[in-house]
């Protein structure tokens, strides 16, 4: 028996998408709900797959060399390699059975016939995947036209420029995508007979124009646009005559290129199947894949839906528009969308003609309107979000094209989640669910900065947020080649088309010169939360130049602009731009996903500002204070320095003393901005001669100086007038020689293996003790000052709890000790280990009795789990293990959970049992990453700490992480 391949609207099971597909599963919905569909039926995604199958394994390695990004040469050669395949491949055996049984049914439910010029049945032809891929693959509409089937057409509408419109339409579109004759070839014609049968229209109707003028003031006389037959007749008697010609020259043109047309309705259908097939694998629609991470476990090819085609061109009482049930740029709660009458829903799509707003639908036919706006909201019930809805008006009658979930700027999806929520359509669990972590990051939107005081030369339309400077190019493959070299870059284009996706990704941002909210370019741009300005028509592009005007202003590729898509604006050169702030709706959802996560949120900041942003954001304290950084200052520099070169205890302690108070300021800023909340400072971890100059450039000092000094020592003259200056170049000469025999005697083979972290504890313990006393004696000040700062002292790289128990004894305990007895107060401080070395994991039973905490240090330990150097393994070997899949992911940024997580599991649970106040935390870089953040909150940590933009995230993350594995906060 034959797989079951179709299946009607009436009969599928909407809810799998996998299966139907999104446009399948939504016409299947709709017809169930008892909602205005055309009827139709849908072959399923298996059926593409199947024919597929034959030759999937060629394909697919041919798909993962294009995801390597070839250039433009290489990648036109393998997706012609491909095609060569594909159009190789038949229909799968028994599919054409079953559509011409359910096209029998069709003809049954329509009362028309396919193929008859009586009462025609006509047909479009729509793919749709499991995952909606906007504009990205083909359809096919008004299929079953031919030379005998248009007149009866024309008679049954009683209109004949409609049916030769849509037959010369058809033509084109067929040609176009089942043919695979390139467009331009119909423009050609198209253009050369529209300007014909304008002259010839002005010239001999002039009057009857000059009537339409007064009547429809918008109308334009064009060949696409049917002329006001009551008014004008011989007008619309000669655009028939000219679209009749048209559809003439078409068929010779098709002829020419591929072979005579198929008059056959069945022929068409056929080869109309095969190409949307075919059109999964369009370069647009591999690189939509690729860019938007579409595996085939979400997607595996893509449906195709059969469908009695319905007129949004019957005339002024018809039309085709898209309806958002909210408003998908700011989310809020009223319809949203666009309304072109007379018109078939292509022309919504390419952003061809700028359509109406929907209000306007409204005034026009309220009772469309309103039947329109109450399904939406059933459909938003049903499916729990916010719809985007196609939807034809024939002759005021309403259909239902389609529906799917709307793609929404970060912001709209936040906002609607909480709103949603509110109007008890989902739970706030499913509203923390609906926002991906990652996607508030892109909330974090930069602004331009107010007091730039910039004026924009340009407005369009603000498609997605976010404010950006880049550099100006025209071509999508420029952006890519543009990018690869490092550059940032803007595409300007007239409008975009899906074939210009791989230029958004490459770009920083995209300006268009055409388009509306729902165009091409606004859509996805959204949907990648790249910035965007749409239909800014004051820009002129030229492509030839390679250049833009705004009146007199020239802007030439390479140029800066500054696009906002927040505003629309658009400025020449780059604006500055300043740090977000969190937007109520996200503050709400935030506070729902604080209530149900267990994992607490800390902060990795070093200086005052990074703790500012962190404490704004919701961090609830700092996970990692890395002193170094305080170190920056010349002055403090120096300090050190003279720390690090000191011979003897009681030279290095002189020094340690005036560092000491230099950074003490700093440490009691930092403790005073998370006043109440925990704060870990690290003692110095990196290696010590890190602080000190290279040796190469003490040799180039040392060499430039003994030269000026023989140069003035030879001269007769300087060692009478000036012996001073020779003195001076004697004494540094011998400093510098000095210093280079310390450097040579700290440097090291394997610096990250080296002599750091508590190893200089142990090794110098007065420089832990000094930087302790420092720190506790910032807490006392604090203290007598009336605040409340938690100070938690954190000993880096330790791998024997010998170790930690030495710097203790020697360093720690005696500086707390010394600060509370001078300052006569008693300070709370907490001491803990960062567990970043193996030996530490699998040593944490001991460790974790001579600590209050634990913070696994996830950088250094995936550096000493996997032996890759951290510092190198990113631009060496790390993007080909990538690319060959030797690793899925790169564990310096998810957490490598089968080894790395091992260890971190393992050392949480020894470390819990052996001492059961232990806390445990994260600060290496994994403790903002969501997937990271789900494997922790199951490992049972108690905090992760992560860079202050990425808190939000961590907090949601986290959120998530306890509504999908349980533990939440009790
Ligand atoms: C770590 O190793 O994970 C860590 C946070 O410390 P650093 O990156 O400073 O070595
Ligand atoms: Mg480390």
């Amino acid at each position: 028996m034959t797989k079951k391949y179709v299946f009607a609207f009436e009969e599928g099971d909407w809810r799998n998408k996998k299966l139907l597909g999104g446009k399948g599963a939504s016409l299947a919905q709709m017809t169930q709900l008892g909602l205005p569909v055309p009827p139709g039926f849908t072959i399923t995604t298996e059926a593409c797959r199947d024919f597929y199958a034959p030759r999937k394994e060629e394909i697919d390695k041919i798909v993962k060399e294009l995801e390597r990004n070839p250039p433009p040469k290489v990648r036109d050669e393998l997706i012609k390699r491909i095609w060569e395949i594909i159009n190789s491949l038949d229909l799968p055996d028994g599919l054409m059975d079953q559509v011409r049984e359910y096209m029998k049914k069709l003809e049954e439910k329509s009362g028309k016939r396919f193929g008859s010029p009586e009462n025609p049945l006509l047909v479009s032809v729509r793919s749709g995947a499991a995952i909606s891929m906007p504009g990205m693959m083909d359809t096919v509409l008004n299929l079953g036209l031919n030379d005998e089937v248009t007149p009866g057409l024309a008679k049954l509408a009683n209109n004949e420029w409609f049916a030769y419109d849509a037959y010369r339409r058809f033509l084109a579109m067929f040609g176009r995508i089942v043919l695979e004759i390139p467009e331009e070839v119909f423009d050609k014609e198209f253009d050369k007979l529209d300007e014909e049968f304008r002259k010839e229209a002005e010239e001999k109707f002039k009057e009857e124009l000059e009537a339409v003028k007064k009547q429809f003031p918008k109308y334009s006389l064009r060949l696409d646009a049917q002329p006001p037959r009551e008014v004008a007749p011989n007008t619309w008697k000669l655009a028939v005559e000219y679209l009749k010609k048209l559809v003439e020259i078409y068929k010779e043109a098709i002829k020419k290129h591929w072979g005579e047309f198929p008059q056959d309705p069945w022929k068409q259908l056929e080869l109309a199947i095969k190409a949307v097939f075919r059109s999964w694998m369009n370069p647009r629609a591999i690189y939509y894949r690729i860019a938007n991470n579409i595996t085939p476990d979400k997607a595996d090819c893509t449906a195709v839906n059969i469908v009695m085609m319905v007129f949004g061109n019957m005339g002024w009482d018809s039309g085709t528009g898209v309806y958002f049930t909210r408003d998908p740029a700011t989310g809020e709660n009223k319809p949203y969308g666009e309304f072109l009458p007379n018109a078939q829903g292509e022309d919504v799509v390419a952003g061809i003609r700028t359509p109406l707003k929907l209000e306007e639908l409204k005034a026009r036919m309220p009772e469309v309107y309103d039947q329109l706006i109450e399904a939406g909201k059933k459909l938003e019930r049903i499916n729990k979000d916010v719809m985007d809805i196609e939807f034809t008006v024939e002759r005021r009658k309403l259909y239902f094209l389609q529906n799917r979930k709307a793609k929404m700027t970060p912001a709209a999806r936040v906002k609607t989640a909480v709103d949603m929520a509110k109007e008890g359509i989902i739970t706030k669990e499913e509203a923390i669910l609906k926002v991906s972590p990652d996607v508030v990051l892109k909330l974090l939107y930069p602004r331009i900065d107010p007091k730039a005081k910039a004026t924009p030369i340009a407005k369009g339309l603000p498609a997605s947020p976010g404010a950006v400077s880049g550099q100006v190019v025209f071509h999508p493959d420029d952006a890519v080649e543009w990018a690869r070299k490092g550059k940032r870059v803007i595409l300007v284009r007239v409008e975009t088309k899906p074939d210009d996706v791989h230029g958004f990704y490459a770009a920083v941002g995209i300006l268009t010169s055409r388009g509306g909210m729902t165009s091409h370019a606004a859509v996805v741009a959204r949907g990648i939360g790249k910035p965007a300005v749409v239909g800014a028509e004051a820009i002129k592009i030229d492509y030839e130049k390679k250049e833009f005007r705004v009146g007199d202003i020239v802007v030439k590729e390479g140029d800066w602009i500054t696009i906002d898509g927040s505003t629309g604006n658009v400025y020449v050169g780059k604006v500055p731009t300043v740090e977000p702030e969190l937007i109520p709706e996200l503050q709400e959802l935030l506070a729902w996903a604080d209530s149900v996560r267990r994992l607490g949120v800390r902060a990795n900041a070093d200086v005052p500002e990074d703790a500012r942003i962190a404490r704004k954001f919701g961090a609830e304290g700092i996970g990692l204070l890395r002193i170094e950084r305080m170190f920056r200052k010349p002055e403090r520099l120096k300090a050190l320095r003279n720390v690090i070169l000191s011979e003897t205890r009681e030279e290095r302690v002189e020094h340690l003393k005036k560092l000491a108070a230099m950074i003490k300021p700093d440490f009691k800023e930092m403790l005073k901005i998370m006043d109440g909340l925990p704060v870990v400072i690290r003692l110095i971890d990196p290696p010590l001669h890190e602080f000190l100059p290279a040796p190469e450039e003490l040799l180039r000092e040392l060499y430039e100086a003994k030269i000026a000094y023989y140069t003035l020592k030879s001269s007769e003259a300087v060692k009478n007038i000036a012996p001073d200056v020779l003195e001076e170049y004697e004494r540094k000469i011998a400093e510098l020689e000095e210093l280079y025999r310390r450097v040579m005697v700290l440097k090291e083979h394997n610096p990250m293996m080296g002599h750091r972290g508590v190893r200089v504890g142990v090794t110098y313990p007065e420089i832990y003790y000094y930087l302790t006393r420092a720190m506790v004696e910032a807490a006392a000040e604090l203290l007598k000052e009336g605040h409340n700062p938690k100070l938690e002292i954190m000993i880096p790289q330790v791998s024997e709890v010998r170790e930690i128990e030495y710097v203790k004894e020697n360093a720690v305990l005696p500086a707390i000790r010394d600060v509370e007895k001078e300052y006569g107060i008693k300070v709370p401080v907490k001491i803990g280990t960062m567990v970043e070395t193996v030996r530490a994991c699998l040593t944490a039973k001991k460790l974790a009795k001579a600590v209050d905490f634990f913070s696994f240090g996830t950088n250094d330990l995936t550096q000493a789990t996997f032996s890759f150097s951290r510092d190198d393994v990113e631009n060496k070997f790390l993007p080909q293990y990538l690319e060959l899949e030797i690793l899925k992911s790169n564990p310096f940024q998810t957490l490598d959970v089968e080894g790395v997580g091992k260890l971190v599991a393992m050392a949480t649970k020894d470390g819990k049992e052996a001492n059961p106040h232990l806390e445990v935390g994260i600060c290496g870089e994994h403790g903002g990453d969501p997937a990271s953040i789900e494997f922790l909150h199951r490992a049972g940590l108690d905090y992760v700490s992560a860079s202050p933009f990425r808190i939000v995230v961590a907090r949601l993350a986290a959120a998530h992480a306890a509504i999908k594995y349980g533990g939440k906060k009790e």
